[in-house]
């Protein structure tokens, strides 16, 4: 291959996203290069990393007191809460790789795409939160966003060749999470430990609690809705035990195009830095589809799922609902994970946040952080009121 190296600025660099990406990258030393990384609080992990990838342009960490240890290791080393913006503003990059978790996610998305640069967006909450504003930044600027949500990689693969006007719908799977056999009766004492063990996937703390509430199934509706300029009326979600089919389309034609795969990121990741080409991946079981299988397909349940129906809701509604919906429920979620609140209490409190919150269109990003914040402290307003 002749062309230059793709060069990469990586952003949630020790989470599992940024950790796989990593993978990708040192798998294809010919096509990627990584210029940069930044991370919460985990300095060993750069430091580990950095020793890999000699001549960084930028390291960066949200927590202060690491800084000291990164130096000497990039030519410029940021710290703090604007340590990503300021590594986005300070390297000489291709695509930024967003694999940030939370709301915290969506400057980065914002600062890169106004800087010219596209996006791999691992970070659904820049779209959840912010997807008014991404699109006018991809609009403003004529970047693009690519999909690393395995969901979304799936749908944006079925799509390729293929022609906007012709979508029926979009049929995101689901695979219920690590309480999908429960009924909504035996949710009421969950424990962490319990909503913690995803049957399919091995990811962060934050989205398999996310996949337990189908929080997180909401927000991919969301997403897919920003995404691919669908509208909500034609996103469907449909249960799928296995996670082996990660998303289909259907055409017009009544074609259903669906890609299939292991539980396994690498791909996502791969293909979001490499469309359309599809060098080899080095995958850990790659899916075998010659033999004995079974898929289960299951209407959605909304009444067992609520938190869908509400996703759908402030899709629908737009203007600040989705920071509100998000910022809630990453509050819920910690504040679960500190069994302060219990399992059904994270939709509780998000129907809270969302009553309580004012409803507010066309928000600039400075509202929206507003409203994050609103949002959380309506969540701790409701989390106080239960222990009285
Ligand atoms: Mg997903």
């Amino acid at each position: 291959m002749n062309e230059k190296p793709k060069r990469i600025l990586l952003l949630g660099a020790s989470g599992s996203i940024g950790r796989q990406t990593l993978d990708v990258i040192e798998q294809h030393p010919e096509r990627f290069e990584l210029v940069g990384m930044c991370a919460g609080h985990q300095a060993d992990f750069l430091v580990e990393a950095a020793g890999k990838h000699p001549g960084l342009q930028v390291l960066g960490i949200a927590d202060e007191s690491q800084k000291d240890r990164l130096e000497g290791l990039a030519d410029a080393v940021f710290a703090g809460s604007e340590a990503m913006s300021e590594a986005i503003a300070a390297c000489d990059y291709d695509i930024l790789v967003n694999a940030v978790v939370g709301f915290r996610g969506l400057k980065p998305t914002l600062d890169s795409l106004y800087k010219g640069k596209s996006v791999a967006l691992a970070n659904k909450e820049s779209l959840v939160a912010g997807g008014e504003l991404v699109k006018k930044a991809l609009k403003e600027t004529g970047t693009h966003l690519y999909p690393i949500d395995s969901e979304h990689s799936a749908i944006f693969q079925c799509l390729q060749n293929n022609r906007h006007k012709d979508i029926r719908r979009l049929i995101i799977t689901a695979s219920g999470g690590s309480l999908r056999n429960r009924t909504r009766e035996e949710l009421k004492d969950v424990t962490p430990a319990q909503a913690l063990a995803h049957p399919n996937w091995s990811m962060g703390a934050r989205i398999t609690m996310d996949s337990a509430t189908m929080v997180n199934k909401g927000f991919e509706v969301m997403e897919a809705h920003y995404l691919f300029d669908v509208p909500y009326d034609q996103i469907e979600t449909v249960l799928h035990d296995e996670s082996i089919i990660h998303s289909m389309v259907e055409y017009q034609d009544h074609a259903i195009l669906a890609q299939l795969g292991s539980a396994d990121m690498h791909l996502p990741i791969q293909y979001a830095l490499t469309v359309p080409d599809r060098p080899p991946l080095e995958e850990k079981s790659p899916l075998d589809m010659c033999m004995d299988r079974t898929l289960h397909f299951k209407k959605m349940d909304f009444e067992r799922f609520p938190m869908l129906k509400t996703a759908y809701e402030c899709g629908r509604a737009g203007g600040n609902r989705g920071a509100v919906f998000n910022g809630a429920d990453e509050q819920a979620v910690a504040l679960f994970l500190e069994e302060k609140i219990s399992f059904l209490d994270i939709e509780q409190a998000i129907l809270y946040a969302l009553e309580h919150v004012e409803q507010k269109q066309d928000s600039t990003y400075e509202e929206l952080v507003a409203a994050d914040a609103a949002a959380r402290a309506a969540v701790r307003e409701f989390a106080a009121k239960k222990e009285h």
